[in-house]
């Protein structure tokens, strides 16, 4: 069953039905997520599947794609940074069942089921789970040109100083 885009779905009555809907979901459209970002420009690509977790219990996969633009934390640049995620949510249809399970870093992650789930905090949460801590460019632009500008002079000098001995 394919539903349209909606921009809230029944928790349970998504999953129990198979229910999919796909789309794209425009950056800037995330608010806490966008603080994150170096360019809220651009979008995602998003993904909802209601399913059934292995003990039979109604679920969500959540799947989003898409290329971030982070900041770097050693320059400051804009980092692109690629996302590609899925996760299984396995519904529950209070807090108190969530707390009751044991902690246990293999069983799937838990969401508090609502006949209004909004598809956008889904989507966001999953993006900002996906973010690096503190990223940095592998090499950084800027740090590279500056150390180029500080070699040279210094090169030159020494060359001098070479030649008056
Ligand atoms: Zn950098």
């Amino acid at each position: 069953m394919f539903m349209s885009h909606q921009p809230v779905i029944d928790g349970f009555e998504f999953a129990s039905a198979g229910a999919a809907q796909q789309g794209a979901w425009p950056l800037s459209g995330f608010a806490r997520l966008r603080e994150l970002l170096a360019s809220d420009a651009g979008e995602v690509g998003y993904a909802l599947q209601g399913t059934r977790d292995a003990r039979g219990r109604p679920s969500l996969r959540v799947s989003v794609s898409g290329t971030l633009q982070l900041r770097c934390q050693r320059c400051l640049e804009p980092m692109p940074f690629k996302v590609q995620a899925e996760e299984l949510l396995v519904l529950a249809a209070t807090q108190s069942e969530i707390d009751a399970e044991p902690a246990d870093a293999s069983v799937p992650d838990r969401v508090v089921a609502g006949k209004e789930m909004a598809v956008r905090e889904l989507i966001e949460d999953q993006l900002i789970l996906e973010l690096p801590y503190a990223p940095r460019h592998e090499f950084c632009n800027g740090l590279e040109t500056e150390a180029d500008a500080s070699i040279s002079p210094f090169a030159g000098l020494r060359g001098l100083i070479q030649r008056k001995q």
